[in-house]
């Protein structure tokens, strides 16, 4: 085994035997550390004493702190797309190279924020927790036509223009803001944000989480959209004002909020609970039996090529 030390923060999956297997075969050493992500501060402390040559984290904070604390590190590598939980700008002042896996959930998390359209538009989340409680009164249902809705999709990069995709091919009308891209699919038309909100009846956050994009759903904005409309946010908790969008529910402004992800995760909000509009979901966006597999194989792959001496395929670094 060459002296080489991966650690490995944590998992959300049931155990490390696919980065495991990859790591060593590799003739590579891997340290795991729990499966539920530790405090920063104990995260910077495994650094310190394992001295990792390549980290590879799924929810944990790394820190400029564990950055800085193994000299031989790397690659920081991301069990996942979003990378705002690595310092990224310490580990570029550095040269160590930031990764990530862009595209393995694209179809999943664009399949779930349509699974919460479909949710709202035919009552089903709300219907079945009617019947369980022993109430079935097809008279109160209060559904929508989804051909005849409006959707605006916020950040049209992979997962955007699959959600559009999919979208489209139930026939409403599409909406799309992104500061970067400008080609839309037929059928769809790039906006402004205040024109977005103004003439949505679903709205859909799948921009990432930046210091330019914290609360960019917020009360404002929010009062910008149809009443009784519906938000969805299946990028990142931060990305959307939590108590804004409670006090939307509890006024009726949005007659529901499809959230795979919270600025409080995993603490959800009791008054965010309460709403009987709130569909919830731990943020499991990305998962599935095909995507788990495909992220796990694919970052540990990356952790082998950077500490081999060749060059990353996901770099993040700017
Ligand atoms: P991507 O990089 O392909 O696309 C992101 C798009 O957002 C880009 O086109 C970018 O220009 C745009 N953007 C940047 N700033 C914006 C802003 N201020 N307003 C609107 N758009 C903006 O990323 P992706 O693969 O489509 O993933 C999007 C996000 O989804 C990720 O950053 C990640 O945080 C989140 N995600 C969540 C899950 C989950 O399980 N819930 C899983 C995977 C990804």
């Amino acid at each position: 085994m060459n002296n080489q030390t991966v650690l490995l923060t944590d998992y959300a999956w049931p155990d490390d035997t696919v980065e495991r297997h990859i790591i060593e075969s590799a003739d590579m050493k891997l340290v795991t550390g729990p499966a539920t992500p530790s405090p920063a501060p104990e995260i910077d402390c495994l650094v310190r004493e394992h001295k990792p040559s390549a980290i590879m984290t799924n929810w944990a904070i790394v820190s400029a702190t564990a950055i800085a604390a193994s000299p031989q590190l790397k690659i920081v590598a991301r069990l996942g797309v979003g990378i705002d939980n690595i310092a990224v700008d310490e580990a570029t002042k550095r040269g160590i190279w930031v990764t990530n896996v862009p595209d393995y959930s694209v179809e999943e998390v664009s399949d779930h924020a349509v699974g919460f359209v479909l949710a709202w538009t035919r009552g089903i989340v709300f219907f079945d927790r009617e019947v369980r409680a022993g109430r079935w009164a097809p008279a109160s249902a209060n559904l929508r036509r989804l051909a005849a809705l409006t959707c605006g999709i916020i950040g049209f990069g992979r997962i955007g223009r699959a959600t559009a995709r999919k979208l489209a091919a139930f026939g409403c009308r599409l909406l799309i803001y992104d500061p970067v891209q400008s080609t839309s699919p037929s059928g769809a038309e790039f906006v402004e944000l205040p024109r977005l909100f103004s003439e949505s009846d679903i709205v859909i956050v799948h921009a990432p989480l930046t210091e330019s994009t914290r609360h960019l759903i917020n009360r404002e904005r929010l009062a910008l959209m149809r009443s009784g409309g519906l938000l969805i946010n299946v990028s990142r908790g931060g990305v959307v004002d939590t108590a804004a969008v409670i006090e939307a529910l509890r006024s009726g402004h949005l007659s529901a909020a499809g959230l795979d992800v919270l600025e409080s995760e995993p603490e959800v909000p009791p008054e965010l609970r309460v709403q009987s509009g709130a569909m919830l979901t731990p943020h499991v966006a990305f998962s599935s039996d095909a995507s788990l597999l495909d992220l796990r194989k694919r970052a540990a792959e990356e952790v082998v090529r950077v500490l081999s001496g060749e060059l990353p395929r996901y770099p993040c670094n700017k």
